[in-house]
């Protein structure tokens, strides 16, 4: 039943630290912070689409009043001569006003283009992150399985050796196991705990072969339940 418990005790150890888990917890780290860029990029690439908009918008209105002052002067609307001359200066001024709004628009475009291709690579790398992210899953699941299917049937190989111990004595290992490195019994063998593997002396081992067979014996060094045997020495 002891080896049975220190294979388990290795196994719950793998399960607990399987290398996928590390990488995991890694990478969903990393990814959660790429997450956060992409959402940031995001919101850059809409306040800038909504800068292009409104620069766009910009440009055709000032487009619409220079052919509206066109069209007057080519029906010949404006006269007089002064209206002419303010008129000329209006549309020079939209002229300059067109142009630099042109560059403008040109100027968005291109940071635009820089923050979509910025969002474009991180929610790339988001999705590559996802990817490898549900195949350290399986590979961790596929592990899992393997590692509880032995588990059941070390608990299934383990039910007949318990059966019939009283519930107190299995505590008693229980606790004794985690306090001493995972060996709660150790077998009484040529007069030795092969425990701590010191010798009984013996007046102790007089108390022993006085005690009844289903008596628990405990190591007066290390507390391990004792274990008879024919080779105890007794
Ligand atoms: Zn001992």
């Amino acid at each position: 039943m002891q080896a049975l418990d220190a294979r388990a005790d290795l196994l719950r150890h793998q399960r607990a630290s399987l290398p996928e888990l590390a990488e995991i917890a890694t990478l969903q780290a990393s990814r959660t912070d790429l997450d956060n860029r992409a959402r940031d990029a995001r919101i850059t690439v809409d306040d800038l689409t909504v800068e292009q908009e409104k620069v766009d918008a910009d440009v055709e209105a000032v487009k619409t009043r220079r052919r509206r002052d066109r069209d007057r002067m080519d029906q010949g609307l404006v006269t007089n001569p002064k209206d002419l001359e303010r008129m000329g200066h209006e549309l020079e001024s939209l002229e300059r006003r067109i142009s630099s709004l042109e560059d403008e628009e040109l100027e968005v475009m291109a940071r635009l283009e820089d923050a979509q291709r910025d969002l474009d690579e991180l929610v790339a790398r988001v999705t590559e992150a996802d990817h490898r992210l549900a195949e350290l899953a399986a590979a961790r699941d596929e592990r899992l399985a393997v590692i509880d299917a032995e588990l059941t049937s070390l608990e299934a190989e383990r039910a007949p050796a318990v059966e019939g111990l009283p519930a107190d004595l299995l505590a008693l290992y229980g606790r004794l196991r985690e306090q001493k490195g995972g060996i709660g019994a150790a077998e009484l063998r040529q007069r030795r705990c092969t425990g701590c593997q010191l010798g009984i002396d013996n007046a102790e081992i007089a108390v022993i072969r006085a005690a009844p067979a289903d008596d628990v014996i405990r190591c007066e060094e290390c507390q391990r339940i004792l274990v008879r045997t024919a080779e105890s020495g007794l």
